[in-house]
């Protein structure tokens, strides 16, 4: 009998017990659709304040088993990498700390993986150990390493003065290693020592290898572009579950999508805006960065609320986008529901009440946001680019199989020409409703982007020197 792969996934983030962003659902879900194609996967993270590792056992399914990485001093803190001042001076130090002690604990509890799949920069030295300070190490002769980026906008710099908090020793820090204009920089050393890279889209993996998405780091993802691989994330059907949701007020498919309005009409009352069935909300969550495109709707606010609609805000942020937000709540009481903060309940509610949901991306990875609202039959505004490209096709170029409304360049004008085109739509509720029903029925569910991986894991092996059956 073949023996079980075994996927150790290290990741700052995990959905149920802590999360900021897509990455959370990625690898709060990736793994329970895997070790249901027999793979052997387990998790590790670190074991923040805010984790609550009874409460949330079941969450994933009793399928996979979770490692936390313990330390008071480093992670009994109120939030994971920032406070509203900014980031946490020690981040270095944390993180190293988590991919040493993550390798230290699998090794402790005889988990030798065949392959660890890291997430962003905070694990990034994982494959940096593996391929360094610890390539005589007997336990991990056999261990693959994949990494995959979920936003290169985030690639751990820090003061070259900080080299010792590396553990690595001081050769690598040079233009071959993780030097980068002076500083350290982590996810170049993922990019160098990791056996794969991949992305979460197709898209996004060949915008990175460009000037213009690359952050600097275009040059080395083009040498390395043959282990460079784009997979489009899948969402939890389980999570996110309009038939089913105990979060929503009333609960719907795409057979019974009429009593959509239900959860609209909730939404209207509990943020206080008008009541009104046919007044076209739009919703739009997310990080209060710049990537997401809040300046462009700020610059054309007052255009955007001249129109008969509704915009409901969820976010939480960098400060001067939550200035920009209170003044656009003082100005458009009414119109507008601004919500400042994490609130996951709100944010079920408001992708199952709104009729539209914007996503004016400056880039985006993947995006979980569109895939989400396809699921609550809420139709897309989304700028085209990176995940969108793959997973948004335009009405208005394609009736038949048209999924959301789309604009091209990041100008407000051309967002406010893309709100005006399913404005338009929205009018004609037969064919609304026919655009609603269509994107309900979309998989976006894990089953085949799982499947993708697997097929990558499996080559990875294949590659590898015999024997495999010393364990
Ligand atoms: P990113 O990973 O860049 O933040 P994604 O679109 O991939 O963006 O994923 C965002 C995820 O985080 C979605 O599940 C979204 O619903 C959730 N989210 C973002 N901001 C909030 C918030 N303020 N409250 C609740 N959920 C949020």
């Amino acid at each position: 009998m073949s023996k079980k792969l075994r996927v150790l996934f290290c990741s700052p983030e995990v959905e149920p017990y802590a999360k900021t962003g897509g990455l959370a659902d990625v690898v709060g879900s990736l793994p329970v659709a895997l070790s249901e194609l027999n793979v052997d996967a387990r998790i590790i993270l670190p074991k923040y304040k805010c984790v609550k590792v009874e409460a949330n056992k079941d969450l994933l399914e009793g399928k996979v088993l979770v490692y936390f990485v313990e330390d008071k001093k480093y992670f009994d803190r109120n939030y994971l990498y920032s406070t509203p001042e900014g980031d946490y001076p020690d981040n270095l130090e944390r993180f190293a700390f988590f991919c040493q002690k993550s390798l230290k604990l699998i090794k402790e509890e005889k988990f030798r993986p065949d392959i660890i799949h890291c997430h962003d920069w905070q694990t990034a030295l994982i494959s940096v150990y593996l391929k360094t300070i610890y390539k005589q190490e007997p336990f991990f002769q056999h261990t693959e390493t994949i990494f995959t980026i979920h936003n290169l906008a985030y690639q751990g710099l820090f003061e070259r003065e900080k080299w010792d908090k590396s553990g690595l020793p001081k050769e690598l820090f040079s233009i071959n290693g993780l030097e980068y204009y002076g500083r350290i920089n982590l996810m170049k050393g993922a990019l160098l020592f990791s056996d794969l890279i991949t992305t979460v889209s197709p898209t996004y993996s060949k915008e990175i290898q460009t000037k213009e998405f690359g952050f600097g780091l275009e040059g080395i993802l083009k040498t390395r572009a043959d282990k460079v691989f784009g997979i489009i994330n899948g969402i939890n059907y389980k999570i996110w579950d309009p038939a089913h949701d105990v979060e929503i007020p009333q609960n719907y498919d795409h057979e019974t999508i009429d009593k959509k309005f239900i959860n609209k009409q909730h939404l209207q009352i509990e943020t206080n805006m008008d009541i009104g069935r046919d007044i076209p909300l739009i919703g739009a969550i997310g990080r209060l960065t710049d990537q997401k495109g809040w300046d462009l709707i700020a610059e054309v606010i007052d255009e955007i609320c001249a129109k008969d609609l509704q915009l409901i805000i969820l976010g939480t942020g960098e400060k001067k986008y939550h200035e920009l937000m209170v003044e656009i709540a003082k100005k458009y009481p009414t119109k507008t529901s601004i919500n400042l903060r994490f609130d996951p309940i709100l944010a079920k509610k408001i992708y199952a009440g709104c009729d539209m949901f914007l996503m004016p991306s400056k880039f985006e990875p993947c995006g979980l946001g569109q895939l989400i609202s396809y699921r609550y039959g809420t139709i897309p505004i989304a700028r085209k680019t990176g995940g969108i490209t793959d997973t948004v096709f335009d009405v208005t170029e394609n009736q038949e199989n048209g999924t959301g409304f789309l604009f091209k360049n990041y100008d407000s004008k051309e967002l406010l020409n893309a709100i005006d085109k399913a404005l338009v739509f929205y009018k004609d509720k037969k064919t609304w409703r026919k655009i609603q029903k269509r994107i309900m029925k979309l998989d976006y569910s894990w089953q085949y982007s799982a499947k993708q991986y697997l097929g990558l894991y499996k080559n990875l092996i294949k590659n590898l020197p015999q024997p495999l059956n010393v364990r």
